[in-house]
């Protein structure tokens, strides 16, 4: 599965170069172009799925052995304190490559990088209960 106009599956089949760091069967792993941190990696499957939600979990588990695997070469090869591991489904969510991909991000002490992380309040318990209740309810629902 592919689409022609998307810029990962074009990286996957070698029309666009990348910096390779493994693959397999239905998974690659590369340097990020513009990384947050340098060594942030890219981990994607080969066949095109979007968003995280249409992944088959037969993909969705080599993709996260593989995101365990370049985070472990972050500890080991570059010395990594700390490692976010971002995946964003949506333009809403700051998502601009339509082809699911982790982001896996090697952190130091010393990095001077922030996320803006702005934890925010529910009005009060019943607020808590009403979304925990609604999610409840999705997650039964097969
Ligand atoms: P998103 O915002 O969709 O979660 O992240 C897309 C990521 O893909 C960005 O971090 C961006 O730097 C990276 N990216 C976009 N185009 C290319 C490319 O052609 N090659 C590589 N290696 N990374 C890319
Ligand atoms: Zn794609």
């Amino acid at each position: 599965m592919r689409e022609p106009d998307c810029i990962f599956c074009r990286i996957v089949a070698g029309e666009i170069p990348c910096t390779r760091l493994f693959e397999d069967e239905q998974v690659l792993a590369f340097m990020d172009i513009g990384p947050i941190i340098k060594g942030h990696a890219l981990v994607i499957p080969k066949a095109h799925y979007d968003p995280i939600t249409a992944v088959p979990p037969a993909v969705l588990a080599p993709l996260l052995t593989a995101v365990q695997r370049v985070a472990r070469a972050q500890q080991v090869g570059l010395g990594a304190e700390g490692i976010n591991v971002i995946q964003n489904n949506g333009a809403v969510a700051g998502q601009a490559v339509k082809h699911v991909h982790f982001h896996v991000i090697p952190r130091f002490a010393a990095d001077g990088h922030h996320w803006n992380w702005n934890p925010k309040a529910y009005r009060d318990e019943i607020e808590l209960q009403t979304f925990a209740e609604r999610l409840r309810q999705a997650l039964a629902t097969p």
